[in-house]
């Protein structure tokens, strides 16, 4: 065994919970569980779930996922040490593990305009570029130069670098949704600005999260995209038909936001799922809209998805 692989498995764990790392505070262990520090534990870690043929994800800040309570039967690689960030010029350079608000704080120190809109935001960089995250009045798709990245084929893990065009950028969308692309690195572009102006929006950004009472409850931002043919945010939808506080045990659609589901204390994967089912089945019926979801779900959902269709 060469060292590389030899620091992997000694650094490799067994039966992690994964609720504490996600936002939602909800979900099983993972099988195996990683924390990549390099560019190179990274490769190691999907290397060796691909050799092994074990399935593999990688967690960011867990703000977009929903883990099952059985957990995930495979490796769970944590980019939160993947934390470096380097700036030269107007380029933020940031590995993927980098928390967004970070991301946005270095942007004031340095005089640099572009993120602003990202204030407030929970996750890293690499699952905000996963998502195409957006806010107000941006995405990630407008401050993106340039992505350092992984591309598994077979056994194999390829680096590539992915300029903005080959993006795929939409609503919500990345070429990274889909294929086996992994973001270890972001050169991000801004323009220099009025540190006054960048700080008055970041305060602004975040106020409104706060006001909007978006850190109150453990949740995971939208369940659902919006879908503009409707003339109305999904949310607006959800509220309209009255389920503004449909509660399964402690999974709640929140007051504040119906586009939110709140853990109110100990929920169960299952009762969020089972209230993510509801709204679907309630706006087709009443509607005729088939809401997309904009939540990831983590680990294996099948019996749960039989269950409800019963
Ligand atoms: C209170 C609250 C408010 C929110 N507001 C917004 C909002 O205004 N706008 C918005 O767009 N979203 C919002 N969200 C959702 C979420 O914060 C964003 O989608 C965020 O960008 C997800 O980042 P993350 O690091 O938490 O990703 P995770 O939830 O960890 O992962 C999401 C997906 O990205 C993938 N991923 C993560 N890192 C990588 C990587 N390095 N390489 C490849 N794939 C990767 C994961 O595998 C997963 O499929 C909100 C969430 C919360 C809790």
């Amino acid at each position: 065994m060469n060292n590389r692989k030899n620091n992997f498995m000694r650094r490799l764990k067994i039966g992690v919970p994964l609720a504490p790392y996600t936002t939602f505070k909800i979900g099983g262990p993972a099988r195996y569980y990683f924390e990549p520090k390099t560019f190179s534990d990274f490769k190691t870690s999907i290397s060796w779930a691909l050799r092994k043929n074990i399935p593999y994800f990688i967690l960011g800040g867990g703000s977009n996922i929903l883990v099952h309570d059985s957990g995930y039967k495979g490796l769970v690689i944590n980019t939160k040490k993947l934390n470096k960030l380097n700036v030269k010029g107007t380029i933020i350079s940031a590995e993927c593990g980098v928390t967004i608000d970070r991301l946005v704080d270095l942007s004031l120190k340095y005089g640099l305009s572009g993120i602003e809109f990202a204030a407030g935001l929970p996750g890293t960089v690499g699952g905000a570029l996963f998502m195409n995250a957006r806010a107000y009045d941006s995405t990630f798709s407008n401050i993106v130069d340039k992505v350092f990245a992984f591309k598994a084929e077979n056994t194999c893990v390829m680096d590539i670098v992915l300029k903005k065009d080959n993006l795929r950028f939409s609503y919500k969308q990345s070429i990274f949704q889909g294929k086996r692309f992994y973001i270890f690195k972001v050169n991000i572009s801004l323009a220099a600005g009025s540190k006054k102006k960048i700080q008055s929006a970041i305060d602004k950004n975040r106020k409104k999260r706060k006001e909007m009472g978006q850190y109150v409850f453990p949740n995971a931002g939208c369940i659902f995209k919006n879908d503009y043919r409707a003339g109305i945010p999904t949310g607006k939808i959800i509220e309209e038909l009255g389920l503004k506080g449909k509660r399964i045990d402690n999974a709640e659609v929140y007051e504040e936001h119906a586009n939110f589901i709140i853990n109110r204390g100990n929920a169960r994967a299952e009762d969020v799922y089972g209230l993510i089912r509801f709204i679907e089945n309630e706006v087709k019926k009443k509607k005729g809209i088939i809401l997309k979801r904009e939540i990831n779900l983590i680990g294996s959902w099948e019996e749960l998805e039989k269950k409800q269709e019963n």
